[in-house]
């Protein structure tokens, strides 16, 4: 593919800043001349910080308009300002924060959008037809698996309107603190996930017999009846693997068989329908970040937040750890102060749980985010609540609880992929939105992924993984309102099931892997 020369670029975020982060591939060498007339003194790689004046030993180094850190000595005009240079401030306190103080005019609804979803009894709606197994513990998985290899080998063909079989793998279930109180969040974590939308209300558990979470535990009379008429009476439908009536390891394999054979008749009937894009629920969250992230693909998917909260949809932003040093900002965009009180009781209970184990917010950065240019998770915050855009947040959900509300929720979760995404997931989330920068074939077998490069190099390099590139807002052929609106129309696409995210096409998943504070035995 031909490639333009560019010509050398920096990017700042705002006008106060006093660095800004270069935009050329491949970086920019010593005695580049910038049209601003600012010369580099030193090799800056791409994705770096250029200062952009002399900052004193001791004063703030601002970007987004907020000080990412103090500067540990002399840094003249044009020097590379890496995070050996930087001393990073302090948390905020959770104590005088702005409560509700910015009441932006409300966002002009937007109306006339639609896709193509299966509509549930509990009036949720699903962006794939999946057949799931619950498991109530690890030591099942491995039946579970074989079973769904011949559940998709001798069944799934007959019954084309179902996208998937997936066996709902998990660590959980035994060898726990089952009691401890923490335990609530992997339990219902559990329980949610297995009444996600996209399973259409049928519920089948595997259980071991001896394990600590039993099914009953798990799935307690009345949770099924919320999704699923025919089993009101709160009977489950459990194929328990010591079960006396077993003998041997093909009778359990053939129960799980022929059980999964009626959800997916139930399955196959259900259709697609037209319905409104508030329907959406969509979980966005960032992995694999780097300096760009906070300049194209977030900002992207902020304004694309934006246009979902218009269009009456969920939203849930995440990552507990990235959003923490914003918390001032987040606090003053609640809708109300109850809102704002909740957000602040999530933060103060990660706290805890960080000092917890000895660490603290310190700890969220990567070998690859700094390589990338993020100096530390002040500055990776900054770039990773843009992607809330600039709408109210009406919600917060604790970990592992199901999403009750439209409208921008701030779902608190670690920011760990695998388990962001899996408390998503419980929290109902039907279409997932992920953005990279320095790339992860990121997928989750129960939610379409879809996947936003920060650079237009690794969208060049992942041709086949990357489903948005947002690295033409830093090249200048695209703006973030472009992107955003490109991103809202692939979600109504994918959501229909007229496209494929790259990672549904090549069976991209990762685990499940659930939040546990609680102690293990
Ligand atoms: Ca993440």
């Amino acid at each position: 593919m031909h490639e333009e020369v560019q010509a050398p670029l920096y990017i700042t975020m705002h006008a106060s800043d006093n660095v800004a982060i270069v935009a050329n591939n491949g970086g920019l060498p010593a005695g580049t001349v910038f049209p601003s007339g600012l010369v580099l003194r030193e090799q800056v790689p791409q994705g770096h910080k250029v200062a952009l004046t002399d900052l004193a030993e001791g004063s703030a180094v601002r970007r987004y308009n907020v000080p990412i850190g103090f500067a540990l000595k002399d840094i003249p005009a044009g020097s590379w300002v890496h995070e050996r240079l930087l001393k990073m401030p302090d948390a905020r306190a959770l104590d005088n924060l702005p409560i509700a103080t910015v009441k932006p005019e409300p966002l002009p609804p937007l109306e006339g959008y639609t896709f193509e979803g299966f509509r549930n009894r509990d009036g949720s709606v699903g962006t794939r037809n999946i057949m799931a197994i619950t498991q109530t513990v690890q030591c099942v998985a491995g039946v579970t698996s074989f079973a769904v290899q011949r559940i998709k080998a001798e069944l799934l063909p007959r019954f084309p309107n179902v996208d998937d079989v997936v066996a709902l793998e998990h660590g959980y279930g035994c060898g726990v603190a089952i009691d401890a109180p923490d335990a609530v969040i992997p339990i219902r974590t559990l329980r949610n996930i297995s009444l996600n939308p996209n399973f259409g209300g049928e519920v089948m558990v595997v259980s071991l017999g001896c394990e600590k979470l039993q099914p009953e535990r798990l799935l307690p009379p009345g949770t099924i009846a919320l999704v699923d008429e025919r089993d009101a009476a709160g009977k489950l439908d459990v194929v328990c693997l010591q079960d006396d009536t077993h003998v041997g390891f093909m009778s359990m394999v053939e129960a799980i068989v022929r059980q999964a054979g009626q959800h997916l008749e139930r399955l196959n009937a259900r259709k697609r329908e037209t319905v409104p894009a508030s329907e959406l629920v969509v979980g966005v969250q960032c992995g694999g970040s780097d300096a760009f992230s906070g300049v194209t693909a977030n900002p992207a998917v902020g304004f694309c937040t934006d246009l979902l909260v218009r269009a009456g949809a969920s939203v849930m932003f995440s990552e507990t750890t990235e959003v923490r040093d914003g918390i001032d900002q987040l606090t003053s965009r609640a809708t109300t102060p109850e809102v704002a009180v909740a957000m602040i009781r999530e933060m103060a209970w990660y706290d805890a749980y960080l000092q917890r184990g000895g660490a603290d917010r310190s700890a969220n950065t990567t070998p690859g985010n700094k390589k990338g240019g993020l100096s530390n998770i002040v500055e990776k915050a900054m770039g990773s609540i843009v992607k809330s855009g600039s709408a109210p947040i009406s919600g917060v959900l604790a970990p592992g609880e199901k999403l009750k509300q439209k409208g921008l929720t701030y779902a608190a979760t670690p920011a760990s992929d695998f388990i962001c995404g899996t408390l998503q997931l419980a929290a109902g989330m039907n279409l997932h939105v992920f953005t990279t920068g320095r790339g992860t074939p990121y997928g989750l077998a129960p939610v379409p992924v879809i996947k936003v490069a920060t650079r237009s190099d690794l969208a060049r390099r992942w041709h086949d993984l990357m489903d948005i590139n947002a690295g033409t807002i830093a090249d200048g052929s695209a703006s973030i309102e472009e992107v955003g609106w490109q991103l809202f129309r692939l979600m109504l696409d994918v959501a229909s099931g007229r496209k494929k995210t790259w990672s549904e096409q090549w069976k991209l998943h990762n685990a499940l892997v659930l939040f546990n504070p609680a102690p293990v035995t």
